[in-house]
């Protein structure tokens, strides 16, 4: 096989994985009723921290797990389609996104672009105070259903969940 970098390795993964898939019977609806809502942190395994399988869960990433109107969107389905009933955010110490400085990455993107850039990145300086927003926001929204919303800080030393919300 030619050489093709990691793209290559995960190819090969796969065709492995395809040998013990034993998944074919599995609907789209969550098993378990949650829909979760996470940061995209590499070091934060969402399956493996709290015990889901395939087919358990739906988990929705972005950088920081912030409830953008994408994330709104994806619950709604979840939900609406799907039958989710219970949420859970999950944000985690030493995020990418704690105490970045948005106004230095925007001016950056725009020396190297030449274009002006006006995404808001969601940098924050409180985690807690992050995710509790991110929960109040999901609890109160008027498209999602008054289900419970929990919010969970994974913490990247040791692994532990905290509940703050
Ligand atoms: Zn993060």
């Amino acid at each position: 096989m030619t050489d093709r970098g990691e793209f290559g390795r995960i190819l090969a993964e796969n065709e492995r994985y395809t040998e013990s898939f034993d998944r074919s019977a599995l609907t789209p609806a969550p098993l378990s009723g949650l829909a979760i809502v996470a940061c995209m942190d590499a070091r934060l395994d969402v399956e493996e921290a709290l015990g889901l399988r395939t087919g358990d869960a739906h988990i929705i990433r972005n950088a920081g797990g912030i409830a953008t109107d994408d994330v709104i969107r994806s619950l709604i389905v979840s939900q609406q389609l799907l039958g989710t009933d219970e949420i859970v955010v999950i944000g985690h110490t030493r995020c990418g996104l704690l105490d970045a400085d948005e106004t230095a990455l925007r001016a950056r993107l725009s020396a190297a672009t030449g274009r002006d850039f006006g995404l808001e990145f969601g940098s924050f300086d409180d985690l807690e105070a992050r995710v509790r927003a991110s929960v109040e926001q999901l609890r109160t929204h008027p498209w999602l259903k008054p289900v419970p919303v929990h919010g969970l800080i994974f913490d990247v030393s040791t692994g532990r969940l905290h509940e703050v919300a």
